[in-house]
């Protein structure tokens, strides 16, 4: 008898964790695809809000196109049954819950500001494209385990202001600068809804957020060169910057000969070829550029005495980064001996370091492309993106797609319908292989 009822508990357990396993997410369903036109029609609907008269968009952080194009969204997020509210830093976040009532969110979204006299795509791509991944699983009746958090950032074009906000780095001097709508940061964030003095209240911790997931257009032109369909971004580069000053002595250009001159600027001129010389002279996607230079006192008959230049260095890892500095720096010495010049670098503080996107996660886009016969590249991404403070709290992954002869942050910027369909498409089954895989290793 009691083996009897053994056996009968057993049955229960046995029917009640297939009944569970039933209802849990299988497979993403082979045709499950985004709306192609909606997703065209929508972002166009979205670059009214802020056009200038050449086709440009000035839908600065916290201008009044600004706050219509939140509007805008917001409409839309309903439209896709998402829970809306804004957050104490303004950033717009659309909620659907999902089966598992006590896991952290899947995120994804993007940033709506634009540059001044800015493209249709850039930021803009990133949040319709979410909007619509959580309509077409509203419309499919697909419920994740994760709940689905579509995300607005707040001012991303400003210095990355919500994202900031969210990781809990965005420090007070950030609230008083002056942004690109003429208004601080902090009197934009209340004119859009938010709180300036309860942002503690936006900030996430890790593992409150199951991933970060944000597809936007490359901005350069490596994937339309290449004939690629979606870049995997292996992460979001590092950024080095480095006052050079250069001392010489001025002299008079006609009294002094060739071999008695101090001349700075000529050293400047050999430094800038030895950066590009030490940059290319190793594989990698590594970028190094002096793009200032002033050379002092500036006249046609004075040697010049005095250079002041920059030096930018970027790779997705700061130990590139400071191997190339150390070699330029040697370089730099040699030049300095054999123009009879000083030449020194001062670091500066303000530099991003790299944050490499989550392995895991660059995998689900991979296969994701390969699925629906995508072909792929793994690629850094030179632009900051608010993917990289998100990297620090949550594994994070970030998607590619063309832009039409590597043109952004002008009314130029381009990216073809077919390409924005397919990465909103990518982007989608990610999602789910994120929330299935996340399933099963906490179940
Ligand atoms: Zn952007």
């Amino acid at each position: 008898m009691a083996k009897l009822s053994l056996i009968f508990l057993f049955a229960i357990v046995f029917l009640q964790a297939s009944a569970a396993f039933a209802d849990a997410l299988e497979d993403p369903p082979k045709d499950l695809k985004v709306n192609a036109q909606r997703l065209e029609r929508r972002i166009a609907e979205l670059a009214e809000f802020g056009m200038n008269p050449h086709g440009g968009l000035d839908r600065v952080a916290f201008s009044d196109a600004d706050i219509q194009g939140r509007k805008y969204l917001v409409s839309l997020m309903k439209k896709a049954a998402l829970d809306v509210y804004i957050d104490a830093a303004g950033n717009i976040i659309g909620r659907r819950e999902g089966r598992g009532s006590d896991l952290p969110p899947i995120m994804f979204g993007s940033h709506a500001d634009t540059v001044p006299d800015g493209g249709k795509y850039d930021g803009a791509l990133g949040v319709i494209g979410a909007i619509e991944c959580a309509q077409v699983l509203h419309e499919n009746s697909i419920r994740t385990n994760h709940p689905l958090e579509v995300v607005v950032f707040t001012d991303e074009e400003g210095g990355l202001v919500g994202s900031r906000a969210m990781t809990g780095t965005l420090t007070p001097d950030a609230l008083e600068v002056k942004s690109h709508s003429g208004k601080t940061v902090r009197q934009g964030i209340i004119d859009i809804g938010g709180h300036p003095e309860r942002l503690d209240e936006v900030a996430r911790e890790k593992g409150d957020i199951e991933a970060f997931v944000e597809i936007h257009i490359e901005q350069g032109k490596i994937l339309e060169t290449k004939g690629v369909d979606i870049g995997v971004v292996e992460g979001i580069v590092g950024i080095n910057w480095w006052d050079v000053s250069i001392e010489g002595f001025a002299n008079h250009a006609g009294t002094t000969p060739m071999d008695m001159r101090q001349d700075s600027l000529l050293a400047a001129a050999h430094l800038i070829i030895a950066v590009n010389r030490v940059v290319t002279s190793i594989p990698g996607s590594q970028v190094g550029t002096v793009g200032r230079i002033k050379a002092e006192p500036g006249a046609p008959n004075v040697i010049p005495g005095k250079v002041a230049m920059s030096l930018e260095l970027r790779d997705l890892s700061e130990e590139k980064i400071k191997s190339l500095f150390a070699q330029i720096e040697k370089e730099a010495q040699a030049i300095a001996q054999q123009t009879n010049t000083e030449i020194i670098f001062s670091a500066i503080d303000a530099t991003a370091i790299p944050a490499p996107t989550d392995t895991r996660i660059r995998n689900y886009i991979y296969e994701s492309a390969k699925e629906l016969g995508l072909s792929t590249l793994f690629m850094p991404s030179g632009a900051g993106h608010d993917a990289q403070d998100m990297a620090k709290i949550a594994p994070t992954g970030m998607i590619f797609i063309p832009s039409v002869g590597g043109i952004s942050h002008s009314p130029k910027e381009y990216s073809r319908p077919e390409d924005i369909t397919n990465g909103v498409n990518v982007l989608l089954r990610t999602i789910l292989k994120i929330d299935k895989s996340s399933t099963d290793r906490t179940s």
